[in-house]
């Protein structure tokens, strides 16, 4: 047993990041590739009101996009940008974050940094390998960046995944507390951080809910005899 090095929870060696943690990465960088498409659009925005309310011209040339999506957009550093970073001023654009990931994982995996591809830059590469992510000493610095770039991005795009309670109680801790997060892969505790596939959480729910129905139609069959007497 060790200590997740991002929530300081015990996680099962040799593992650096706990199963929730684990999952809540995999989630982002489902997400960021997403919340670009709409960052994209943010970037735009600025453009169209001088088309949309037509015809008074322009004084001045407007700022064709917004400065702080602009940031976010950047593209990726042509090369390793990991020592350089911190000369940096101002938050790094999502590409240069992700490539500098992928080029320290291609460097742990001991592999050629695979080319980018267009539309999700090296957040699928990074998603492929979590297993090795999770067992690194750079995972909680990782995840640090991810959570940063992710509400960055959320601020702008007035985005984020919605949460859906489900109604069976956790198998673990008994309590009210599961449901799923868009792009996350499982079902989750809010009380105790267990983590369910889909299909663990849909035969959990068949075994309990029926005897739990049962029992909410007895209480209220009671409440309602207890009333009219
Ligand atoms: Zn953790
Ligand atoms: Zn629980």
């Amino acid at each position: 047993m060790s200590l997740c090095l991002i929530c300081t929870h015990p996680s099962d060696a040799p593992r650096t990041a706990c199963a929730r943690c684990g999952d809540r990465l995999r989630g982002w960088l489902a997400e960021i590739p997403r919340q670009l498409v709409l960052l994209a659009a943010s970037l735009e925005l600025g453009a169209r009101p001088a088309q949309g309310y037509g015809g008074a011209g322009r004084a001045h040339s407007p700022l064709p996009v917004r400065g702080d999506v602009l940031t976010l957009l950047g593209p990726a550093a042509p090369g390793p940008v990991r020592d350089s970073a911190r000369d940096q001023t101002g938050p790094a654009p999502v590409h240069a974050i992700l490539y500098a990931w992928a080029d320290q994982l291609a460097e742990d995996l001991g592999h050629d940094l695979p080319p980018m591809t267009p539309r999700a830059p090296y957040a699928d590469y990074l998603a492929r390998h979590l297993d090795h992510i999770v067992r690194s000493a750079w995972v909680a610095l990782l995840h640090a960046e991810l959570a940063d770039v992710v509400r960055r991005i959320r601020a702008i795009t007035s985005t984020e995944p919605r949460r859906r309670a489900l109604d069976a109680p956790c198998p673990s801790c008994a309590a009210f507390g599961l449901g799923h997060t868009d792009w996350q892969a499982y079902v989750d505790c809010e009380t105790c951080g267990l983590l369910l596939t889909p299909t663990e959480y849909d035969e959990h729910r068949a075994a309990v809910m029926p005897a739990l129905v049962r029992i909410g139609i007895l209480m209220t069959a009671r409440e309602l005899t207890q009333e009219a007497s």
